[in-house]
C-alpha cells in the first residue's frame, strides 16, 4: 500500500498547528505531509493592527516557516492555491501545479466581508496580511507628506475605520499612538488630524461586556478617536465614505474592519458554506467528505445554544491541534476525538500598555489586560517555535 498523502492548505493558525502536530507525532513513512502556503512565512495575524498603524514593523509579525518546520518531515510548497477539486481529490495552484491528496486540510483563512457595499473592494484597505498592512502604513505616511505639499487637503489627514469590532478597536488604539509621532515627524498640528471609527450597531464591540466597551471607548477617545455609533457605512468612494444618515466623510484612507468571511476558494470548490465558512462536523470534516477537513476562519462551528463561534485564532489553534492528533489516530486505525473548543477568554489591546479583557467572569482593564495579552502571545510563540522564538518576538 502506498503512503497516505496529507495536503494542508494555508500556514495560518489552523493549518500550521495541524502541520506541527503531524511533525511531532507521525513516525517516518506513516504519511507524506505537504504544506502549501502563499508565502514562506507564517504571520501573527493577531498583531497585524500594529504594523498597519506603524507602531511596529511588518517583519516583526512574521515567522519564517523554515524556523519552525522540519523539512525532513514536511514538504513545503510555496504557492497560491487557485482551486480545490474535491471530486478528483486534487488542488490546483496558480502556477498550474496539480497536487493530489488522500486527506485534505483547508486552512486558507478569511477575506473581508463587504456585504456588497459599493466601492469597498475598490477603495478601502483591510488588515489581512503582511503585504496589506505594509501598504496601509506606507499610505498613511504618504498622506502626511502629501498634506505638507497641499495644505488645503484636509481629507489627506482624515482616517476612517469602518467597524468597531475587535479589529477596528485594536487598530484605532495603535493609530491613536502613532498619529502624534507622525504629526511630530511631518510638522502637522494634531488638531488637524481626524480619525473616525464608524460602527453600524448601537454599540462598539457588540455583544461584549458594556463596562469593558465603555472603558475601551474612553481610552480611545482620549487618544483622539471620534466614534460614530449606530451609523452604517453604506458606500465607499475614491473621496471617502457615505453613511446611512447621508453624511459624507471626505477621506483618502478608509480601512475596512467590519468583519470577515471564509476564503472564497472554499465556496468555489462547491462546499456548502455560510458567509464562506463550511459547517463542519464534530471531527472538523466537510459535509459529504470523509477525507476533507476544514480549520480556522474557513470552518463554522456552533455552541450548545446553536450560535456560531466567532472566527478567532484561539479556536483555529485548538482545531489545528485536535485535527493533527486525529489524523495520526486515523492513520493508525484508532478513533478520532470530537472537537470541543475550550474558550480561554478574550483579550484586546488598546495601544501601548492598554487593553481590555474578559477571562471567565473576570474583567480585565488597562495594563493588566495588556500584560495578559502579551502572556498569551508568548504562549503561542512558545507553542510554535519554542523558547527561542518567544524570546525573539515578544516585546515586553
Ligand atoms: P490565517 O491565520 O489568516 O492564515 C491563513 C493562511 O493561508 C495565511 O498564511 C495565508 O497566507 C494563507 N493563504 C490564504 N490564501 C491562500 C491561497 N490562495 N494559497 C495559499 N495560501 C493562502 N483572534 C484571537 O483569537 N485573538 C486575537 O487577539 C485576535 N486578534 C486579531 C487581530 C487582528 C488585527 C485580526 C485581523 C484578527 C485577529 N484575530 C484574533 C482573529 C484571528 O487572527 C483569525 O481568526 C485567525 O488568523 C484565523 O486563522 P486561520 O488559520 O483560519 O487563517
Ligand atoms: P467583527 O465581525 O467582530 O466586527 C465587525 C464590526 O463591524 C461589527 O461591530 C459590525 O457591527 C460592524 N459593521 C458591519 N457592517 C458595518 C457597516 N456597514 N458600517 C459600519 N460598521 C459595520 O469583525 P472583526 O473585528 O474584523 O473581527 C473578525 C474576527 O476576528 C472576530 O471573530 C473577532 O472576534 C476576531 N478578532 C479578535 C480579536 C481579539 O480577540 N483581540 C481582535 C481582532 C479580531
Amino acid at each position: 500500500m502506498s503512503t497516505p498523502n496529507i495536503l494542508i492548505l494555508g500556514a495560518g493558525y489552523g493549518g500550521l498547528l495541524t502541520t506541527l502536530q503531524l511533525q511531532k507525532k507521525l513516525n517516518y513513512n506513516e504519511a507524506e505531509v505537504t504544506l502549501v502556503n502563499k508565502h514562506d512565512y507564517h504571520y501573527i495575524t493577531t498583531w497585524l493592527h500594529e504594523p498597519a498603524a506603524g507602531t511596529s514593523s511588518a517583519d516583526h509579525a512574521r515567522v519564517y516557516l523554515d524556523e519552525i518546520i522540519n523539512k525532513d518531515k514536511i514538504n513545503f510548497v510555496k504557492g497560491t492555491v487557485a482551486s480545490i477539486e474535491p471530486q478528483e481529490q486534487t488542488v490546483t495552484l496558480e502556477d498550474g501545479q496539480v497536487l493530489p491528496y488522500d486527506y485534505l486540510v483547508i486552512g486558507l483563512g478569511s477575506e473581508p466581508e463587504t456585504f456588497g457595499i459599493e466601492g469597498l473592494k475598490e477603495y478601502a484597505f483591510s488588515i489581512r496580511s503582511i503585504n496589506a498592512v505594509r501598504h496601509i502604513r506606507e499610505h498613511i505616511e504618504y498622506m502626511f507628506s502629501k498634506y505638507k505639499n497641499e495644505p488645503d487637503r484636509t481629507d489627506y489627514l482624515t482616517f476612517v475605520v469602518g467597524g468597531a469590532g475587535f479589529t477596528g478597536i485594536e487598530f484605532c488604539g495603535e493609530l491613536g499612538d502613532r498619529i502624534p509621532e507622525l504629526c511630530k515627524e511631518f510638522d502637522v498640528d494634531r488638531e488637524l488630524v481626524k480619525v473616525y471609527c464608524i460602527e453600524a450597531a448601537p454599540t462598539a464591540l457588540p455583544g461584549f461586556d458594556p463596562e469593558l466597551v465603555n472603558y475601551a471607548m474612553e481610552i480611545l477617545e482620549k487618544k483622539g478617536i471620534e466614534f460614530k455609533i449606530g451609523t452604517p457605512i453604506k458606500q465607499c468612494t475614491p473621496d471617502g465614505v457615505v453613511l446611512a444618515t447621508g453624511e459624507e466623510i471626505k477621506s483618502k484612507t478608509v480601512v475596512w474592519a467590519a468583519g470577515v468571511r471564509g476564503n472564497s476558494i472554499v465556496e468555489k470548490a462547491g462546499f456548502e458554506v455560510m458567509r464562506g465558512r463550511v459547517k463542519v462536523d464534530e471531527y472538523l470534516r466537510a459535509p459529504g467528505y470523509e477525507n476533507v477537513f476544514v480549520v480556522g476562519d474557513c470552518a463554522l462551528i456552533f455552541n450548545e445554544e446553536g450560535r456560531p463561534y466567532p472566527p478567532t485564532a484561539q479556536i483555529a489553534v485548538q482545531e489545528g491541534e485536535t485535527l493533527g492528533e486525529n489524523l495520526v489516530a486515523m492513520l493508525r486505525g484508532e478513533l478520532p476525538h470530537k472537537f470541543v473548543p475550550h474558550l480561554q477568554g478574550t483579550l484586546a489591546s488598546l495601544g501601548k500598555g492598554e487593553g481590555i479583557g474578559q477571562v471567565g467572569s473576570k474583567k480585565l482593564f488597562g495594563s493588566t489586560a495588556a500584560m495578559m495579552k502579551k502572556a498569551s502571545d508568548l504562549r503561542y510563540l512558545h507553542k510554535i517555535g519554542g523558547v527561542g522564538l518567544a524570546l525573539k518576538k515578544v516585546k515586553l
